[in-house]
């Protein structure tokens, strides 16, 4: 990243030391034009000075920027979502899907996370919300999701089925040969593929072409998941976004549709638990719109529920910080590496309740809070 010269956007030399997760030593760094150093620079403001430093929070599951189904994207919106995660310490979003493509300065620009995003969310008829997503028909997905991930510089958003009342659960998922071309064609142009699964036949199928993200997972096969950590196929659970759930069911009407859900809900905890055992990358995403709901900045309850599937604290913590960074291509706290860092004065292994009071945030070498 270029220096930023502007008139009144010096970078400030700033110095920080504590115990650094996860490797948990000791560390000293110092921090100039947006990065961390190991050369001491004399002239450093110390900002940090003991505790536990992490690197940047991500939130591996967010849709900043348009608040109810239909909703364009609204750029005032999307700079405020951006600021409350920030805020929380979060410093590095992945947005699956969004409702227009994501504008440069989203991710760019210094007082917002960087963001890998994932184009429009795509679909064929019937799933996800009309207006929202991107529909193609079958025989054009693999193309639509070449030019989502083209266009996103990265990854392409899928929706292998799509249950939000009893009709979802009849319908067939994308057939495994629609899923296992357009990830093979995603793959070919350096893309990555993201798919939305809440069945068991749309995880399987999600399973089988082998793609690089199992979102939500509520019905996935235990028996998979020795194939998903042997071909790098990661699991976000999502569980925030259920928590919400628990209310659509309630209103839903069709006894079948709640029944099905909280069954399914009921399952995740164990599962989730049995995918890091297997040795599945588990990620922490919220699935957070904005809406009083649904807040943006509350990664910290995801890792809560990560820790209670249960995982190991220190685990579910790297859910939303160095395993999600390195899963999406990110460095750690390392000479040179950018200076996207949250610090704590307690040891959040122990206690995660200190992720809701970051004692500093520092991004692009600048401090946040
Ligand atoms: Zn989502």
């Amino acid at each position: 990243m270029a220096n930023d010269t502007r008139p009144g956007r010096r970078q400030e030399r700033l110095r920080v030391r504590g115990v650094a997760l996860p490797s948990e030593e000791w560390a000293e760094f110092w921090i100039a034009n947006g990065r961390l150093t190991r050369e001491p620079l004399p002239d450093a403001t110390t900002v940090v000075d003991g505790g536990w430093l992490l690197p940047g929070l991500v939130d591996a599951h967010t849709h900043p920027g348009a608040l109810r189904p239909g909703d364009p994207l609204d750029p005032a919106l999307l700079r405020r979502h951006g600021r409350e995660h920030l805020a929380a310490g979060v410093t590095l979003l992945r947005v699956p899907g969004s409702a227009d493509r994501l504008p440069a300065w989203f991710g760019a620009e210094p007082d917002q996370p960087r963001v890998v995003s994932a184009g429009r969310w795509l679909g064929v008829p019937g799933t996800f919300y009309d207006g929202w997503a991107r529909h193609v028909g079958e025989p054009e997905l693999a193309d639509a999701a070449v030019e989502e991930a083209r266009a996103s510089g990265g990854w392409c958003k899928v929706y292998a089925d799509w249950v939000v009342g009893e009709e979802g659960l009849d319908a067939p998922p994308l057939p495994v040969g629609v899923l296992t071309e357009l990830t093979r064609r995603v793959h070919a142009m350096g893309g990555r593929v993201a798919v939305h699964a809440q069945t068991a036949a749309g995880a399987e199928a999600a399973v089988a072409a082998a793609v690089d993200s199992l979102e939500h997972g509520l019905g996935l096969d235990p028996a998979l998941l020795e194939r998903m950590a042997r071909q790098g196929t990661a699991l976000v659970p999502t569980f925030t976004v259920w928590e919400t759930f628990e209310q659509v069911a309630r209103s839903s009407g069709s006894e079948r549709f709640r029944s099905w859900f909280r069954a399914a809900h009921a399952r995740l905890a164990p599962l989730v638990s049995a995918a890091h055992e297997a040795g599945v990358t588990v990620l922490a995403g919220t699935d957070s719109y904005g809406t009083p709901e649904l807040p943006h900045g509350r990664v910290a309850g995801e890792v809560r529920h990560l820790a209670a599937a249960p995982m190991p604290a220190a685990a579910a913590l790297g859910a939303a910080s160095w395993t999600a960074r390195a899963f999406l291509g990110f460095p750690v706290l390392d000479h040179d590496a950018p200076a996207d860092l949250v610090a704590y004065d307690l040891d959040p292994r122990t206690d995660l309740a200190v992720l809701r009071t970051p004692a500093r945030v520092i991004h692009r070498g600048r401090v946040i809070r």
